[in-house]
């Protein structure tokens, strides 16, 4: 069976989904299929440009790498953050100017440091003396910005730990970059995916002036600052306006380092979240007792096949069935392989229709961020999603 647009309750024909609506409605497909709509891409990118002022806009490659994706933000103006060859190699191939991708992963291979550089790419993350050192023998002279840990801010997808190195190393390492010959130009941080509010930026951007006013009062003359990502998604939620989420960012940005030279600012999930939506299908509806109160509802489209980020519960896609506004209960929700954590969500059950039953399409919405990128390749024989951008 196949979904018109309209029955899909509580949404308006013409809302903003309203094209993706109806192309996934009107298509079958043959297995989970993430659908992008490039014209929202398009629209998010200028949103938040429109609130960074004259920040460089560099697009986080992993959160959605389809190749459409890059051609059209390249065409836009948009830059690039690449963590490997593969997304540079990307970026390349679909238009981007090699002085406009960012090599900000801090792990870097140092075969990789050497093709970016014959590339023609000159600005590179790290965060300890191997990585200075790596990059100083494969990419001489090149610009640096040291990734700096930062607390904890309650982002719902938090990146604090594995990168960066802690803020009292930064001089140091600064100063051993200009040793070895390279260039530092700034500091970076990630504050933390999905960090709903504006305002929780705040406390990370005071740990990272403390470490900017400090250097530059050593005389290392850093003009770069790089605010990395964590612009969120409202994954049905209420949230900002991208535009004034991205101009409060700003103002704090400002308050704090006055007029920095060079911004920069790496959002990925905010470019591409609610421009994408995944036709998934139902496998199984069944439960495990007769008192049950739970039915375990099973889709073709698990943790290992596009929904990652579902683990921990941690984000909450909505999803629609077309038989919404009937009665609902709740269901435990799981993907199709045969790995007991390939559960979505458990501790907080979905409500989903009680006619709901083996072959129905669902539709989840807000995924166009870290699913087709998260799929494994075949994990049990399940492919990995399908991408088709209109
Ligand atoms: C993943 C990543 C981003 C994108 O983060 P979002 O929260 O999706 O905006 C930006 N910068 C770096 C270095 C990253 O690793």
């Amino acid at each position: 069976m196949y979904l018109n647009a309209t029955d899909f309750v509580g949404r308006a024909a013409f809302d903003r989904t309203a094209r993706m609506d109806g192309f996934v409605a009107s298509t079958a497909f043959d297995r989970p299929t993430l659908v992008i709509d490039s014209d929202l891409v398009a629209e998010n990118f200028r949103a938040l440009r429109a609130g960074l002022g004259n920040a460089a806009i560099h697009y986080a490659v992993k959160a959605n790498p389809a190749p459409q994706i890059v051609a059209l933000l390249a065409g836009l103006g948009c830059r690039f953050d690449a963590a490997s060859r593969a997304e540079i190699e990307l970026c390349l191939a679909q238009g981007a100017a090699p002085a406009h991708v960012s090599f900000g992963n801090t792990i870097k291979r140092e075969r990789d440091i050497a093709f970016a550089h014959e590339a023609g790419l000159t600005l590179f993350a790290a965060d300890a003396e191997e990585e200075l050192e790596k990059i100083a023998r494969n990419a001489p002279g090149a610009d640096i910005y040291l990734r700096l840990i930062v607390e904890p801010t309650g982002a719902d997808w938090p990146l604090t730990r594995k990168f960066g190195c802690a803020r009292d190393r930064a001089l140091p390492l600064l100063r051993y970059a200009a040793e070895l010959g390279l260039t530092p130009r700034g500091l970076s941080f990630h504050v933390g995916s999905q960090t709903r509010e504006a305002a929780m930026w705040a406390p990370t951007l005071d740990q990272i002036a403390a470490v900017w006013h400090a250097a530059r009062a050593e005389g290392i003359a850093l003009d770069l600052l790089n605010i990395g990502g964590g612009f969120p998604a409202a994954y049905g939620g209420a949230l900002a306006h991208p535009t004034s989420y991205a101009a409060d960012v700003l103002s704090l940005v400002t308050e704090r380092f006055g007029a920095v030279p060079h911004l920069m600012a790496e959002p990925g999930r905010a470019m591409v979240a609610d421009a994408g939506q995944i036709a998934a299908e139902v496998l199984l509806v069944s439960r495990k007792s007769d008192d049950d109160l739970h039915r375990w509802v099973y889709l073709d489209i698990g943790r290992f096949s596009g929904l990652a980020e579902t683990e921990g519960e941690m984000i909450r896609y909505q999803i629609a069935t077309a038989r919404d506004g009937e009665e609902t209960g709740p269901c435990i929700l799981a993907g199709p392989s045969c790995d007991s954590v390939d559960v979505l969500y458990e501790r907080r059950p979905v409500a989903l229709p009680l006619s709901l039953r083996a072959g129905d399409r669902v539709v989840i919405r807000d995924c166009g961020a870290y699913t087709s990128s998260y799929a494994s390749v075949g994990f049990n024989g399940f492919p990995p999603l399908d991408v088709v951008v209109i």
